[in-house]
This record gives structure tokens, C-alpha cells and sequence, in this order.
């Protein structure tokens, strides 16, 4: 029986770890399928407090990771596929074995968004890819595409520049999501294209087993072109990591956890952090910051029932 299980190993997990390691709540840190969360996947972090030369992402977790072992945190590989929180201990099922927790500490993030297109699904890891930090390697001196008009989309096709010949940035409106300072970035780099008003509405060649090129429609028009592409990089947003908690813990209609208040979910015992709550600001250091929220809620709760 554990007094917390974490579940999650990104920035807030891995904080929520290091304060309730510190705590002397002996964490299970459950790492979930994207070790490391949305920040392994990341460049440059250059607004975490404390780095005024900014720091590697992968490197940032890995610190915090070493952090929370370093006070007796314990992390797992593995994924939670079943959770039964009716009562308490609550119950989790990590890919057939069950772990018990009195309490839970949800920091399980959001995980990639797709266009959905079939020859997309398919082409995945074949040229298809959500992750510029993983895979832009592969696309030295070739065509590569962004899709996405967010922050993400700009953080990439700036990164892929480093790689690529050439980066075409499609975006299916005029106005873009996008902060300032990350537009205007993008539209400095002489290596970006911007492709607006488009969607892509077709990924060759699947016969191939390789991306090859797109159909692009513009969507003010309907008139449709083929390009040659090498890789495609789809950076469209995210979706929380909640399929478990349906109908047990209380989400919003896009699936982000419910908060009530501070890092309460609806059930007693269950604590949220990061990305799994947080629609609005979603960045590493509120990540971390709600990590000790739930982390110090969980340890106060157990502290008042004599654990
Ligand atoms: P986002 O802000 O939700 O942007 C998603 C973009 O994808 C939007 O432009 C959206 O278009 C487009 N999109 C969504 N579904 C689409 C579809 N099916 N087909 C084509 N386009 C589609 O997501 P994000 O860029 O991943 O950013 C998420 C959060 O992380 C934001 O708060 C962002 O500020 C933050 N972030 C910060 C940094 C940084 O500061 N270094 C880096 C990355 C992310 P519409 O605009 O038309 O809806």
C-alpha cells in the first residue's frame, strides 16, 4: 500500500515527487507513456526561473527526476489502463498488476493531437511526426511542413530550420494563436514559409510507406495543390491523458480534469496536476507549481489522518 502515487513524470509529476519524497511519503512515480512529458519533447526552455541561459528540456526533467530520487522518490515504467477510485485505498491498474494508494496524485498531461486524415495515421514515424525535438534529425537538407497556427507550430518550424532546406508552415486561418514574441520569431526566420488559409487535406504516399508530399486545399477558395514533402510535423494542440478517470472524476467537455479547488479533484484523496488541469497557461512552471499544490495537499491530508 502506498501513501501516494503520482502518475505522470513530466513537470508536475516530478515536482509534486520531489516535495512529497522530501515529505517522507516514499512517492511511486507512475512515468506513464511519454516519459518525461511534453518538455522531453521540447528544445530550449529559455522562461523557467533560475536558467538565465535557458536550459536543454530533456535535461530539465532528468534534473528534477534525479531530484525527487534523490529523497527516495521511486519511478515505474508502465501506464495505468484501469483506475477504481470508489473508494479508498484507491486502485490502479499498471498494465495488469494492481497498486493500491491512499492517495493519487493525477499529473498525466495531454498527449498529441492528430489532423486525423488515414495516410496521416498511417504515415506516423514514417515521415509523420508531432515531435520536432525527436525526429527532426532525420530531415537534414529536405522539404519539411508544420501544421499549426499555436506556439507549438512556431517553436517547431523555427527548431526544423536548424535541419531542413526549406520549412512551410500551414495554418488554416489568417490569424494565428500564436503569442507575439513566437510570430514574430517564425516571421523573421527567412527559412519559414507561411502558408495561410490551408489545410492539409491528403499525405502521399502510403503505398510507399514514406512521406513523399501533401494535398494542400485552400480553404477560402477550395482550389487544391500537391507539394513535395519530406516530413510533415503536426503541431495542433494536445489532449489530456483522462480516458481512465471518465466517469469517476469530474471533466470538462474537451476531457481537462475538473479542478475544485486549489488541487482537489471531486474525489477526496485525488489530487490534480500540470497539463491534466490546465488549459490556460500550460507551461512548465505552473506545471511545477501545481505539482506542489497537490503534493503538499496530498501530505496535509495524510498528516490529519495520522500517516
Ligand atoms: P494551441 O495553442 O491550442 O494551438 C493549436 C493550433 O493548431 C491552433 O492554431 C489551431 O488552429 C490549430 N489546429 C487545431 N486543430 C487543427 C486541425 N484539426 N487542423 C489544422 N489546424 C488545427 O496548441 P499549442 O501550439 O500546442 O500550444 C499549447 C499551449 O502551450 C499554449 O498555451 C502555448 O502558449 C504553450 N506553448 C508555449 C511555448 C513557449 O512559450 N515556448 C511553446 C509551445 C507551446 P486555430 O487557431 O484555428 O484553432
Amino acid at each position: 500500500m502506498h501513501k501516494v502515487v503520482i502518475i505522470g513524470s513530466g513537470c508536475a509529476g516530478n515536482t509534486a515527487a520531489i516535495y512529497t519524497a522530501r515529505a517522507g511519503l516514499d512517492p511511486l512515480v507512475i512515468k506513464g507513456h511519454e516519459v518525461g512529458g511534453q518538455l522531453s519533447l521540447t528544445t530550449e526552455v529559455e522562461n523557467f526561473p533560475g536558467f538565465p541561459e535557458g536550459i536543454n528540456g530533456p535535461d530539465l526533467i532528468e534534473n528534477m527526476r534525479r531530484q525527487a530520487e534523490r529523497f527516495g522518490a521511486f519511478y515505474r515504467d508502465g501506464e495505468v489502463i484501469e483506475a477504481d477510485l470508489s473508494k479508498r485505498p484507491f486502485r490502479l491498474n499498471l498494465e495488469g498488476e494492481w497498486v493500491e494508494t491512499r492517495t493519487l496524485i493525477v499529473a498525466s498531461g495531454a498527449k498529441a493531437r492528430w489532423l486525423d486524415l488515414p495516410s496521416e495515421q498511417r504515415l506516423i514515424g514514417h515521415g509523420v511526426s508531432s515531435c520536432a525535438t525527436c525526429d527532426g534529425f532525420f530531415y537534414r537538407e529536405k522539404k519539411i511542413m508544420v501544421v499549426g497556427g499555436g506556439d507549438s507550430a512556431m517553436e517547431e518550424a523555427n527548431f526544423l530550420t536548424r535541419f531542413g532546406r526549406e520549412v512551410a508552415l500551414v495554418h488554416r486561418r489568417e490569424a494565428f494563436r500564436a503569442s507575439k514574441i513566437m510570430l514574430e520569431r517564425a516571421r523573421a526566420n527567412p527559412k519559414i514559409e507561411f502558408i495561410m488559409n490551408t489545410a492539409v487535406d491528403e499525405v502521399f504516399d502510403v503505398k510507399q510507406n514514406i512521406v513523399t508530399g501533401v494535398r494542400l486545399k485552400n480553404l477560402a477558395t477550395g482550389e487544391t495543390w500537391e507539394r513535395e514533402v519530406d516530413g510533415l510535423f503536426v503541431a495542433i494542440g494536445h489532449i489530456p491523458n483522462t480516458k481512465v478517470f471518465k466517469g469517476q472524476l469530474d471533466l470538462d467537455p474537451d476531457g481537462y480534469l475538473l479542478s475544485h479547488g486549489g488541487a482537489r479533484t471531486n474525489i477526496r484523496g485525488v489530487f490534480h496536476a500540470g497539463d491534466v488541469q490546465d488549459r490556460v497557461y500550460r507551461q512548465a512552471i505552473t506545471a511545477a507549481g501545481a505539482g506542489c499544490m497537490a503534493a503538499i495537499e496530498a501530505e496535509r491530508m495524510l498528516e490529519a489522518e495520522g500517516h
